[in-house]
């Protein structure tokens, strides 16, 4: 067992209090940018000294670890910290303020499935709730230890040691891959055999399959395959019932399908050790361009019109005119279109002259030549040039850039939804409202909210809201956070009101769930806790996301609660 201050996680350092690997430096422009932002919204720029884990003194473990699996079980402080909560701004503004009251006991990091079958037998035994843990990139309260007082202590069960392809099928193009595998990972692995899985999350360097799986994350594609969901052949989980190994199969119509229990089961039915997932060729084909339009609702109706010509366009990325600033791809005066096509088989002139010809019927506006140049040759690399690549170079930094501007008092926060067509701009103008004069109310400050639609489909789409506002006047992280929460709340009870679901792809872990309660069936919820009951009868797995089988209120370990 590691009591010692030296962390058992074999992958490279990351931030326990923020995005990211632990040495990652701003460049001069980017810290130009956090400053400017920090400024235009009314703060006071300064150069932070980021939390150290010496700063934190951790309450010490309330159990005793395993002796049988004790060299599998660290309460280093850096493990426990980087164990503590996951990546939201609530998560990383308790980081800046140091407050972490519920570390978790210990962090296992089981070598195999066998030391994952042991550790939950073990829990069983002791009443030690257990949360899984992926990469720690929940933006919704799904790893933090907060599971109150019914247990002798929690335990954080990190998957990263199953962390490898096991099994590639270049016939039917699927390969068996460990929960714990990282992004990076999978496509280094899978490259060898000329395949790739092209799940692409913004978070993308720091989650797992498991995670993504778990969470139903949404990925690359902005139309189609949306979610991990459509990429699962099978699905292996342990739980402290048994194991539940699901058939490989392309499909079937077999009944109610078990993978889709498993997907978005967000670690409260057993922890998911391994999935068969279906693979693509690497793309060599690709055309992309940009489009600008006079008026946000003229360019979400040529959204409408691409996602419902069934061209299914990879890249379909609409940016309100605040998000393009965000994105560094524009001024602020319009909207613009992100979009793209990509193939491993066919060239796609055809595909993008069709949708240039929706894109003039709706008075977009984009560089013929640019367009031209990025068809124009078999591996072109136009798409990583122009509005397209400031895009995608935005989109991997901007989780980086957030880190400073939370020490200096900025909230900055993501909420997303999805909802049908034809309520869309009524959805868009009330929630952007409502929350805007919540952020008001509470903060006393002009705020800059964006929103850019990251999925689309035939019958509706998926818009995803950025904020950023000056917590209060002076700066001060704990009033930031004290305002969070009512801005969070108010935006969860927007979205469902007005006709979306809580959460497109974020899942529900704790702060979701009075949303996710409006949203879903009360039966519904019964039948999941009936499904619970059988494979989890203690409930020791991660207690209060989801669902709360004890009947806590949804707040209860939330931190909206305060
Ligand atoms: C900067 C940033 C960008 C993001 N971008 C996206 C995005 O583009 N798309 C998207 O969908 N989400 C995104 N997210 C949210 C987050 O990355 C996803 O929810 C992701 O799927 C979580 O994966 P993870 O491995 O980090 O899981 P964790 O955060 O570790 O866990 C998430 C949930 O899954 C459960 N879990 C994890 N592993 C297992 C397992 N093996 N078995 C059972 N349960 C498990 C946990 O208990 C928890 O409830 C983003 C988050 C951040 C911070």
């Amino acid at each position: 067992m590691n009591t010692a201050s030296k962390s058992l996680s074999r992958r490279a350092a990351r931030r326990f209090w923020g995005w990211g690997a632990a040495g990652t430096v701003l460049d001069t422009r980017e810290q130009a940018t956090v400053k400017f932002m920090v400024e235009q919204l009314g703060g006071q720029f300064a150069a932070l000294t980021p939390p150290a884990v010496e700063d934190f003194s951790l309450s010490a473990p309330r159990i005793a670890a395993p002796t049988t699996l004790a060299a599998m079980f660290s309460s280093a402080p850096l493990d426990r910290l980087n164990h503590a909560y996951g990546k939201s701004y609530a998560d990383c503004s308790r980081m800046w303020l140091r407050q972490v009251p519920r570390p978790p006991d210990w962090v296992a990091y089981p070598d195999d499935e066998q030391a994952v079958v042991d550790i939950l037998d073990w829990a069983v035994r002791n009443k030690v709730a257990v949360i899984p843990y992926g990469g720690g990139s929940s933006v919704c309260g799904g790893v933090e230890p907060a599971v109150g007082h019914d247990y002798a202590a929690a335990i954080s069960l990190d998957m990263e040691r199953l962390g490898q392809v096991l099994e590639v099928d270049s016939v039917s193009r699927a390969a068996r891959i460990q929960a714990g595998a990282y992004g990076p990972d999978i496509e280094a692995q899978l490259r060898a055999h000329g395949l790739t899985l092209r799940h692409f999350p913004q978070s993308f360097e720091f989650s797992t399959l498991g995670g993504w799986i778990a969470t139903r994350a949404g990925g690359h594609y902005a139309t189609q395959h949306t979610h991990i969901d459509d990429f699962v052949e099978s699905t292996r989980m342990v739980t402290p019932a048994g194991l539940l190994q699901t058939r490989r199969l392309p499909a079937s119509g077999a009944g109610p399908a078990p993978d889709r229990l498993v997907l978005g089961s967000e670690g409260t039915l057993g922890v998911i050790t391994e999935a068969w997932m279906r693979l693509q060729a690497k793309p060599k084909f690709r055309a992309s361009a940009s489009v600008k339009f006079a008026d946000y609702f003229a360019a979400a109706r040529c959204l409408r019109a691409l996602t419902q010509s069934g061209l299914n366009p990879s890249n379909c990325r609409l940016l309100d005119p605040m998000e393009t600033v965000f994105s560094g791809v524009g001024d602020g005066r319009q909207p613009m279109l992100v979009l793209g096509f990509e193939s491993a088989d066919h060239p796609l002139n055809a595909w993008m002259e069709r949708a240039l010809e929706l894109v003039r019927d709706h008075a977009g506006e984009y560089d013929a030549a640019a367009v031209a140049r990025s068809m124009a040759t078999e591996g072109s690399q136009e798409h990583r040039k122009g509005a397209a690549g400031a895009w995608r170079e935005a989109f991997i930094r901007m989780p980086y850039w957030r880190d400073p501007a939370v020490g200096l008092g900025v909230i900055m926060d993501t909420f997303e939804s999805a909802i049908t067509w034809e309520r869309f701009e009524f959805f868009y103008q009330n929630v952007k409202s409502e929350v805007q004069s919540t952020i008001q109310r509470v903060t006393g400050q002009e705020s800059l909210v964006s929103c850019r639609v990251t999925h689309a489909y035939p019958d509706g789409l998926a818009p995803y809201f950025t904020i950023a506002v000056l917590g209060s006047a002076n700066g001060d992280v704990a009033s930031a956070l004290s305002a969070w929460r009512e801005i969070k709340l108010s935006a969860n009870a927007a979205v469902v009101a007005h006709g979306g679901t809580i959460t497109h792809h974020h899942a529900v872990g704790r702060d979701h769930r009075s949303g996710y309660e409006l949203e879903s069936p009360l039966l519904f919820r019964q039948m999941l806790g009936a499904a619970k009951k059988v494979v989890d009868p203690s409930g020791i797995l991660n207690p209060g996301v989801l669902f709360d089988a004890q009947g806590h209120s949804a707040a209860a370990g939330s931190v909206l609660a305060g």
